[in-house]
């Protein structure tokens, strides 16, 4: 090993090229204090030692990986806030490229997250009132065909339920006296439509009043015939007596 150091230079011991000491790294334990290599040659060398030892080094990363998880985060975050816009530009080329893999990594997170992410966008619903109606909005319109027929496909499977729900409204709105109750009613009666009812000011207050007069009556008239038939059985048994 040659060194000359008022010309600063200094023979590297592998590759036996003279070069300026800026080419080999500082290293206090030498006499002359840089390396005996030059950087060319240490990294050529650390490369093919890496190459050789592939399974041996990844074996070893590995393992400090698994003993060192708090390190392995702070390394990731840290290499991430460096190369921040480099690591946004390729993921999002990566998204790009790979839908169908993203589809999949999305359903995993979202079963993984499910409680989460659904308060999440509940939360967000409510501070973004106006935003969550147009998606609503959109969506259904996206999945208007899916949505139609699944609603056809469910009406197919369900038809006694279904008959018993709107049973059970009708006999609902009846009790209840409701205006859809009473417009229906007018316009099976009339002929005009639902919309000409609706326009005729006080015809639908006026019906119901009318219905209601109708089955107070009815009632009164059913009691009537109820104790008259009581009255009628009473004496008939006085005379069998
Ligand atoms: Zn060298």
């Amino acid at each position: 090993m040659s060194t000359n150091q008022t010309e600063q230079v200094k023979t590297c011991t592998k590759c036996l090229i003279v070069k300026s000491v800026n080419e080999f790294n500082k290293n206090i334990t030498r006499k002359d204090g840089f390396a005996s290599w030059c950087k060319p040659c240490n990294r050529l060398d650390k490369k093919r030692y890496a190459q050789i030892n592939r399974e041996k080094i990844s074996e070893q990363t590995k393992k400090w990986r698994k003993n060192n998880p708090e390190k392995v985060k702070e390394k990731k975050l840290r290499y991430y806030l460096k190369n921040r816009e480099k690591i946004n530009e390729q993921t999002k080329k990566w998204r790009k490229n790979n839908p169908d893999k993203v589809k999949v990594c999305k359903s995993m997170y979202y079963a993984k997250n499910r409680e989460k992410e659904i308060d999440r966008a509940v939360k967000w619903a409510i501070d973004n009132p106006e935003k969550s109606k147009d998606i609503k909005a959109i969506w259904y319109v996206k999945n208007a065909e899916i949505t139609k027929e699944r609603a056809v496909e469910w009406g197919k499977n369900n038809s006694e339920k279904i008959k018993a729900q709107s049973r059970k409204k009708s006999q609902k709105d009846c009790l209840n006296l409701t205006d859809y109750y009473i417009i229906n009613g007018l316009s099976v009666q009339s002929g005009f439509s639902s919309q000409i009812i609706r326009n005729i000011p006080g015809l639908i207050a006026m019906k119901r009043k009318q219905l209601k007069y109708q089955r107070i009556i009815k009632q009164q008239k059913k009691q009537n015939y109820e104790t008259s038939e009581q009255q009628e059985s009473f004496c008939h048994t006085m005379q069998m007596d």
